[in-house]
């Protein structure tokens, strides 16, 4: 029985081994708190599980918003297992376990009463641990390792280092959890504080739609700033930085409330204006390049920018087809000497 192995350890063996455990727990802390992406974080916390506890196979089950629990990722399991695997809680091991929100130590999963049905021709499972993930009392998932290495079964003290394990695990997971769940609803720029690329086509799409349902007018400008590599070249990237705050916010506190400001790319932005044709984009992209123009950045090369501007109209009825006639402009803006602002028919 494992009660008695772990008894009869000599005292001196024993703190040794508390020591090396404390050790490993220090590492695997240290090494899921210096990554974000839940799969990664799950993916290091079963390779590091698997290595200290020297065993086999291994998973991470999570519970869906459907309450089942599927496997995330896995080590020395077949693939198919891998797939279809889908437990409600309290079904099979996982579930059990997740049910009870207590770790479960099965030495002979082949001769236990309950479990012994289960992945029997699947593949082979002699001894088993398993703990909850919880966090702040909600059940996150669970974690199983299979099979020592050595085919010994595991001891207490390999559960309550899992235990562990699980516990700093679960921080880790919920903090990765809430920096995805940021990053997709993120729709600002982190340099600029503007609007970013993917809320700009966003934001557009929608203002097409309605530009078209009730024919409003709607145009876009996109301002490049001139010679940009030459100005980071010269003043260094931290100064090429704050020129692009020092831009976005120039083009910012120039905008109406309706205007959606973007950091389109690296020194790119877009404005999309709505109720605005043409001639007035122009006239606004143009008070911009002035504005631009007339700001000096203490110390630093003066810097200019070019502006194409495009409006929704006969020929451009789509969102590509605005921001490709804007980027037009832009371009020729550039190839007739820069720091100007050309619009269709414009000189
Ligand atoms: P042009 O007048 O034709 O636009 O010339 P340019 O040098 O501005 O254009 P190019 O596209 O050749 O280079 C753009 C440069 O903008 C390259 C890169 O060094 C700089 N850049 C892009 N994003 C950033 C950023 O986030 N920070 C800094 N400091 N520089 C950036
Ligand atoms: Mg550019
Ligand atoms: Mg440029």
């Amino acid at each position: 029985m494992s009660k008695r192995s772990e008894a009869s350890e000599n005292p001196i063996e024993e703190l040794k081994r508390r020591n090396a455990d404390l050790e490993v727990l220090y590492e695997t802390v240290r090494d899921l708190s210096s990554t974000l992406s839940v799969e990664r974080v799950l993916q290091r916390l079963l390779d590091r599980t698997l290595q200290h506890l020297e065993a086999e196979i291994g998973s991470i089950l999570l519970l869906g918003d459907d309450d089942q629990l599927r496997v995330m990722v896995s080590q020395g399991l077949p693939p198919d297992v891998v797939e279809r695997t889908e437990m409600k809680i309290g079904e099979g091991i996982s579930g059990h376990v997740a049910l009870h929100g207590q770790p479960l130590i099965v030495e002979d999963v082949e001769a236990h009463p309950t479990f012994r049905r289960r992945n029997r021709e699947r593949y082979y499972t002699a001894t088993l641990i398993s703990a909850p993930l919880v966090r702040n009392g909600v059940l996150l998932g669970v974690i199983n390792i299979n099979n020592k290495s050595n085919r010994e079964p595991f001891q207490p003290h390999d559960l309550r280092l899992l235990e562990a394990i699980a516990a700093h695990a679960s921080v880790a997971l919920g903090n990765a959890r809430k920096y995805e769940d940021t990053l997709r609803l993120s729709q600002i720029d982190g340099l600029t504080g503007l609007a970013n690329h993917g809320h700009f086509y966003k934001t557009l799409e929608r203002e097409i739609e309605r530009a078209r349902r009730y024919e409003r007018g709607l145009a876009l400008a996109m301002i490049d700033i001139d010679h940009f590599k030459q100005y980071n070249d010269r003043n260094g990237h931290r100064a090429g930085d704050q020129a692009l705050v020092a831009v976005a916010r120039i083009i910012g506190d120039r905008s109406r409330t309706h205007d959606v400001v973007a950091r389109y790319g690296g020194e790119e932005f877009a404005i999309i204006l709505p109720e605005t044709e043409i001639e007035g984009a122009h006239a606004f992209g143009d008070k911009l390049r002035t504005a631009v123009e007339g700001v000096s950045l203490d110390g630093e090369d003066p810097l200019t920018v070019s502006v194409g501007v495009a409006a929704f109209g006969m020929n451009i009825s789509a969102t590509s087809q605005l921001v490709d006639a804007a980027d037009a402009e832009l371009y020729r803006a550039k190839s007739l000497g820069r720091n100007r602002t050309c619009s269709p028919g414009s000189s």
